[in-house]
């Protein structure tokens, strides 16, 4: 997930130190879903797999969770959040092992 709305949905979930600016927001356009124009979304979770060597553990794969936000009506995956994780339009990842950094790393 981008940082802007994880911050926005951590700050929703605690309810507290989070103040709506003084504007009214149902004058204001919504974000709305690239594909299908759905301007609802819910939260997904992507798990990154990061690899042990560049944590302390050569044997072991860390797997790393992150929420990103899907269009409940179509399920694409946040335009913010494709290009973040570097997703192509239909959800799938562009990283793979053997262009990973870890690949890249001369050890
Ligand atoms: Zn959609």
């Amino acid at each position: 997930m981008t940082e802007d709305f994880g911050k926005i949905i951590d700050a929703a979930n605690s309810n507290k130190n989070f103040q709506m600016p003084q504007v009214d927001p149902t004058e204001y356009p919504s974000l709305c879903c690239d594909k299908c124009g759905n301007v609802a979304f819910t939260t997904a979770m992507i798990i990154k797999k990061i690899p042990g060597v560049l944590l302390g553990s050569p044997n072991k794969t860390q797997l790393m969770p992150d929420q990103i936000l899907v269009c409940s009506k179509c399920g694409t995956i946040l335009k913010k959040d494709r290009e973040y994780y570097k997703l192509t339009d239909d959800g799938h990842d562009t990283v793979n092992e053997s262009n990973s950094p870890e690949n890249k790393l001369i050890i």
